[in-house]
């Protein structure tokens, strides 16, 4: 097999243009962008506020089937489809999130695309960019430190420190501080009390900076953050320990989107990055917002697989930013429909024709999920240099009958030219005018009704158990105004059920319902199917092993 350079050694090899260039090509004063260095820089909010007025561009969604755990090449494929757009002449502009440290150091690798389609500077993007994240790190622990300050002078609000739902938070993944006692060493420390450490990007605050349309909305919402509960059993809110304002000041730079470019100098807004479970999954609003009103063409990607990715960008983001979004590009990988079809991930480089097509069957049903939401789809096979041409061939005609199309792409290899038949086809199907967006629920719905119908609609389960106190509890929320709020359901992304062993399109299996957490900053009911991490680990043999300064002083082994 011939050699093929890493992610990094292509992206080092990038001939980038000033910032100001990228900017300017899409109408940015170069004094409403901070530059960070010469190859990134913040736009201001000044501007992104003053393009209200414009009309909006078309808004493509890039989503996925049930992965592998490597990924599917989402963001390879929003990056490479942003690069083929631009390359068959229209003004496009990509939005992706922020990647986190610290799967950065473990398993998992970048998150700024791969191959021939990546946004630069790569090291920076995946390392500490712009500083966004350890802001909003600072923000959240800011009113953990408040929390316990107030417990100990005296604690006015009544707060029940065993109540207190607000942890701390990190951006790195250290299994070791998931459960800790905080405030230990006696009288001068204040009250012990459990607590724990979740990383950055599962932080409220990342989702709320992530919905959030400008700066007083950001500080509304701040003070919204329930942090826990008196003895009566009362919230208590950021705003009643009078966190939101210094809050807001923390993230005030975090608020503006970071603007980078891909490797075919094309622009790309990198901003934000909350968990696809307990969160949302997708990059910010106010990033999207501008994209938007400053390009034709907006791509977009939304976390983990449709079930959740799609179905969180459809429900909650898109609903709760008015944003209407014109046609979705599902990726899918003949590697991952092998596994979905049953082969085990040491078998995944050994044609299997009929895996593949077994597989399919989960391809299917994301397509006809995201068709429920009024959007129009293409599937996007992103090819792997181990594809066999039947193995195409087998995803090409499942997708034929469906009515829909499978076009494979290859930007990883080749970049933007690699990629162009998908653009032309994104192209056709936003200007079709045949989407007619709307929301799988309606803001109304009692939140167990919402819960069921995404299990029923998305996931095909034929029944969702929620014990009593869950039921009692979301009667109390609706109770207190809460009612309206969407669901975000937190389930594995392996499968469309609840055991992530249970590949293909399973039907008829049970949802069970664990917990719920109101989010009542971000504006969402998180329901908790089953284990969730909110803290990772690293592997017994992390990245952060191969990860070294070269004699130049350039960065080597970030994969
Ligand atoms: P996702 O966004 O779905 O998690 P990514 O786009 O980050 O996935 O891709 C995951 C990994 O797979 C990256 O390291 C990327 O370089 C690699 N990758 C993506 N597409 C291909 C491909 N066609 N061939 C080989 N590797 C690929
Ligand atoms: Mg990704």
């Amino acid at each position: 097999m011939a050699e093929y350079k890493t992610d990094i050694e292509i992206a080092r090899a990038a001939v980038k243009k000033p910032i100001y260039e990228i900017g300017d090509r899409l109408g940015i004063p170069a004094a409403q962008l901070s530059p960070y260095g010469h190859d990134k820089a913040k736009i201001s909010a000044e501007f992104t506020t003053a393009q209200a007025g414009k009309p909006d561009g078309k808004l493509i969604l890039v989503t996925a089937i049930n992965p592998t755990p490597a990924g599917e090449g989402k963001t390879t494929t929003t990056v490479g489809l942003g690069d083929g757009l631009n390359r068959i002449g229209k003004k496009a502009v990509i939005c992706v999130r922020e990647p986190s440290l610290g799967p950065c150091f473990g398993v998992k690798g970048g998150a700024a695309g791969g191959g021939y389609a990546q946004v630069v500077p790569m090291e920076d993007i995946n390392l500490h960019f712009t500083g966004d994240f350890h802001a909003i790190t600072a923000a959240h622990n800011l009113l953990s430190a408040m929390i316990d300050n107030h417990i100990y002078w005296g604690n006015a609000l009544d707060i029940d420190v065993r109540r207190v739902t607000w942890r701390r938070v990190m951006d790195m993944n250290d299994r070791a501080l998931r459960e800790i006692v905080a405030s230990l060493g006696g009288i001068s420390n204040g009250f012990p009390r459990e607590s724990g450490f979740d990383i950055t990007v599962a932080s409220e605050v990342m989702a709320i900076l992530c919905l959030a349309s400008d700066l007083q909305d950001l500080e509304e919402r701040l003070g919204n953050i329930i942090i826990g509960y008196r003895f009566d059993k009362t919230a208590v809110f950021a705003r009643d320990l009078k966190a939101d304002g210094a809050m807001a000041v923390l993230l005030k730079d975090a608020m503006q989107p970071n603007l980078v470019q891909t490797l075919e100098n094309n622009p790309a807004l990198v901003h934000g990055g909350p968990f696809a479970n307990i969160a949302h999954g997708c990059n910010s609003v106010i990033a999207t917002r501008t994209a938007l009103k400053l390009a034709d063409y907006v791509v977009t990607e939304a976390g983990f697989g449709a079930d959740l990715g799609a179905e969180k960008f459809f429900d909650i983001k898109c609903r709760k930013a008015g944003l209407k979004p014109d046609a979705a590009v599902i990726v899918a990988t003949v590697r991952a429909l092998k596994m979905n079809g049953g082969v085990g991930k040491g078998d995944l480089g050994r044609e299997d024709v009929g895996a593949v097509t077994r597989g399919c069957s989960n391809l299917g049903r994301h397509v006809a999920n995201v068709r429920k939401f009024g959007v129009p789809v293409v599937v996007a096979i992103n090819h792997f240099v181990s594809d066999t041409d039947a193995e195409v061939q087998a995803v090409k005609a499942y997708v034929a009958h469906l009515g829909a199309e499978a076009i494979v792409c290859r930007h990883w290899a080749e970049g933007s030219v690699g990629i162009e038949e998908l653009a032309w086809k994104v192209v056709e199907m936003a200007e079709s005018g045949d989407a007619r967006f709307a929301p799988i629920y309606p803001d109304a719905m009692p939140l167990i009704e919402k819960i069921e119908e995404v299990a029923a609609q998305i996931y095909h389960a034929s029944e969702v158990s929620v014990p009593k106190t869950v039921r009692d509890q979301l009667k109390v929320w609706e109770e207190q105004g809460y009612g309206h709020l969407p669901v975000c359901i937190a389930k594995t992304q392996y499968s469309f059920s609840t055991d992530p062993n249970l590949r293909g399109a399973p039907e008829g299996h049970v949802v069970s319902v664990r917990e719920v957490r109101l989010s009542a900053g971000a504006g969402f009911v998180v329901v908790i199917t089953g284990e969730i991490m909110t803290m990772p680990g690293l592997p017994k043999s992390p990245a952060a092993e191969r990860i070294h300064l070269n004699e130049e002083g350039a960065i080597e082994g970030l994969f």
